[in-house]
């Protein structure tokens, strides 16, 4: 057969294929990977719990850190050409079994790490309810329960906070989101022209304050809300890691005397290196004389609300026009977890109004695609709702109580080794120093996590490089905290 003719065949064939699928009924429904039958969901579901379950409990007895070997990995994975589908019993056990030796294990009780917790419980039974249900939160009346839900536990979190009645807010996806809300709130209270005109609403240079300790978030939103990175002024610390109000002060005389348009005071209520806590009534009093929004960033700190007995410490927060808390931070939900709390639900439907024929309701204060940055929106909240429900605040105040004394224990274990700790260790995060004569900081926290038996890390406290120990997980035992000890203690002085 020529080359033409072969092709001609096969043109012909084609045509006929089609025409005969054409006038076909569709055909039975296979066995969809994608939509499997409810026998094979039920078997696969089990399957799963039980993996999961074994490797929770795997995990405490396995080192901290990853143990696989990244390379091999890699090419293990590039031969995932998703030509050839592949079963998904076996994919749920692989993806298991790489997940216990290919991450940092926060759910370790000997991981002293950075703010991510091991998940409550209940959390990750929202999450399964939230992905079956898969509800879509961007209106309230598409999912009311939901909405209703998550607007409840916010209201609840807003007065436990001291924040007027009225007070409002959401969840976001994290402490980042939330803060840029703040931002996002402030520039529009500010210029109301703002919305319409960007930067360009302002006489001179938007400009905020936060300081010298606080997330570097604020300059990726600084960035992004387009008033450039170098809006964002970072105020000295007190020699403890606290913002200095004496400083603030002068900043805010000097920037105003450069034409510059103050916006925002940012506190931090909780510093992601050390915990402290900036002096919260002194910024709030200067930011109502100078006309500024007024925002306390307690992503960490925040959860300090829950305890009758630690809640003092966050005195000022009250005073606040916005508040970012991150349940999925102390508070021990699942990741991606946060909340913005304001004082007044206004600031926010006028930052984020907006209108489109196709959505199903326009309730200004209620529709949470009208009063925050999102649109299409997870149902974030019933994390944190099932776990105060489940917890009260009496369990969740144990919570973070429990955290706080293990932090002392650990605090006077190493003191009694000769180890200083360079902040106010209130909040359970530690920045200590080896004792004079012992290996570097750097050293130390390379050796600590390259034994496996615990996981700290390294930061800069006032100026100087200290080992970070933070107590997030609800079920480090005091077991944990002295092979925490002995593991430092071997690393200072290998
Ligand atoms: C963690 C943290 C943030 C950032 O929050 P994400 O949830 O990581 O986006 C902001 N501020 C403080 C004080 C934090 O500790």
């Amino acid at each position: 057969m020529t080359g033409a003719a072969e092709a001609l065949r096969l043109e012909r064939g084609q045509a006929a294929s089609f025409c005969a699928e054409a006038s076909i009924p569709p055909p039975a429904p296979r066995r969809s990977a994608l939509f499997p039958p409810r026998e094979d969901q039920q078997r696969w579901d089990d399957l799963l719990s039980q993996e999961l379950a074994r490797a929770d409990a795997q995990v405490a007895a396995q080192p901290v850190a990853p143990t696989i070997d990244l390379a091999g990995f890699k090419r293990e994975l590039a031969g995932f050409d998703f030509e050839t589908p592949r079963a998904l019993d076996a994919m749920l056990e692989w993806t298991v079994a790489r997940m216990e030796r290919g991450i940092v294990q926060v759910t370790h009780p000997r991981y002293f790490g950075l703010f991510n917790p091991a998940p409550s419980f209940p959390a990750q039974c929202a999450d399964r309810i939230t992905a079956t249900f898969n509800p879509q939160l961007a209106s309230s009346t598409t999912s009311p329960v939901a909405v209703e839900i998550e607007a409840h536990v916010i209201r609840a979190f807003a007065r436990r906070a001291g924040l007027p009645p009225e007070a409002t807010g959401h969840f976001t996806t994290g402490g980042t989101e939330a803060n840029y809300t703040a931002l996002v709130c402030a520039l529009t209270g500010a210029a109301p022209r703002f919305a319409a005109e960007g930067a360009r609403a302002f006489p001179g240079p938007p400009v905020f304050y936060a300081s010298r300790d606080s997330h570097r978030a604020w300059l990726k939103i600084a960035h992004q809300a387009g008033i450039g990175r170098s809006a964002v002024r970072l105020v000295a610390t007190d020699g403890a890691g606290r913002m200095d109000a004496n400083a603030l002060a002068d900043a805010l005389r000097a920037d105003r005397a450069a034409g510059c348009v103050p916006v925002m005071i940012a506190a931090t209520a909780g510093t992601t290196n050390a915990g402290m806590v900036d002096p919260l009534v002194d910024c709030g009093a200067i930011a109502r004389s100078a006309g500024l929004w007024y925002h306390v960033d307690a992503a960490w700190g925040g959860a300090l609300v829950v305890s009758d007995r630690l809640r003092g410490r966050l005195a000022g927060i009250e005073l606040a026009d916005s508040v970012t808390v991150d349940p999925h931070k102390w508070l021990a939900t699942t990741m991606g977890c946060g909340m913005f709390l304001a004082a007044r639900p206004d600031a926010l439907s006028s930052a984020f109004h907006v209108s489109a024929s196709y959505m199903p309701s326009k309730v200004a204060d209620l529709d949470p695609y009208m009063t925050s940055v999102q649109w299409s929106r997870r149902f974030l909240g019933l994390r944190l709702f099932l776990s105060l429900a489940a917890a009260g605040w009496s369990g969740y105040g144990a919570h973070v109580e429990r955290s706080v004394a293990l932090a002392r224990r650990l605090e006077e274990q190493l003191a009694a080794q000769a180890w200083t700790t360079a902040n106010d260790a209130s909040l359970a995060v530690l920045c200590i120093e080896p004792p004079a004569g012992a290996a570097d900081v750097r050293a130390v926290v390379r050796r600590v996590v390259a034994s496996g038996r615990a996981w700290v890390s390294e930061a800069v406290f006032e100026g100087r490089p200290v080992v970070r120990a933070c107590v997030t997980h609800g079920g480090t035992a005091p077991e944990d905290v002295a092979a925490l000890v002995d593991a430092l203690q071997a690393a200072a002085s290998a």
